[in-house]
């Protein structure tokens, strides 16, 4: 079991459960994943949900060594239905789900991280939190779902794209992508309190308010910018299938030695 699930005080508690791989991301696991927070959204007895990881990182990223099939198999569209199964409409449905969600995030989150952890409504970083999306190594212009220019703003956006370099909890709390940096040992007990103080709100005054923050984003085109990157994110794979016959432009081995 990829994920654990329990529901205390209104509070369904989904935890991110591979902490031996750094919480990476293979098909299971993403499955296991959205199978809970279908189960947290359909149950009435769940006010809010509060996303988690064990282990010392939030998650790694995708796990880019399983579920690949044999190369002769790895085609655009192989990788265009996989990727905008798992990695668009997932998020997009986390996002969509009527009741507030938190992410409690602890070290690296990577690439992938961020789909789990951008869906939610609130984030609550431990000071140690390293949020990054370093695909521009890899030929690819952002990770599948563009939160970036709407969580960041486009000038910090481009930054971390270029460079690839992490944003830290503190600079992530003061553009507005964290609610709230607490210390490490303190992260378990804060995101849990503020859960179940937000599970005690009427339920249809939380999800009115939702709705009328994420109304206001798609209004201001969100959804539709997101369906377009994603296709930009496509052609990245694109261009790395024709040139080297492989999804990504760098080896694995060179890629996580320059994450070290
Ligand atoms: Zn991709």
């Amino acid at each position: 079991m990829y994920i654990l699930y329990e529901v205390a005080d209104k509070v369904a508690t989904i935890t991110l459960n591979r902490p031996e791989a750094a919480n990476a991301q293979n098909p299971a696991l993403l499955d296991e994943l959205d199978a809970a927070w279908t189960r947290a959204a359909e149950d009435d007895d769940v006010a809010v949900i509060l996303l988690r990881a064990e282990g010392k990182h939030f998650s790694a990223g995708h796990d880019l060594k399983s579920g690949v099939p044999a190369p002769e198999k790895i085609t655009l569209e192989y990788i265009y239905r996989y990727e905008a199964r798992r990695y668009l409409e997932y998020s997009l449905r986390w996002r969509n789900v009527p009741k507030p969600s938190i992410a409690a995030v602890q070290g690296r989150c990577i690439s992938g991280g961020l789909l789990l952890c951008w869906p939610c409504d609130l984030i609550i970083a431990a000071e140690d939190a390293l949020f990054s999306d370093p695909v521009v190594m890899m030929g690819i212009g952002g990770v599948e779902y563009h939160g970036h220019t709407w969580e960041l703003g486009p000038r910090k956006a481009k930054e971390i794209l270029f460079t690839g370099r992490p944003v830290t909890a503190d600079e992530a709390e003061k553009v507005g992508m964290v609610n709230k940096v607490v210390p490490r040992d303190q992260l378990d007990a804060e995101s849990r309190a503020l859960a179940t103080q937000i599970a005690g709100q009427p339920s249809f005054g939380l999800r009115q308010a939702k709705r009328a923050v994420n109304q206001t984003l798609d209004t201001q085109g969100f959804y539709a910018a997101i369906q377009s990157v994603f296709d930009i994110h496509q052609t990245g794979h694109g261009n790395a299938l024709s040139v080297s016959g492989f999804p990504v432009l760098v080896r694995l081995d060179e890629m996580k030695a320059r994450m070290q």
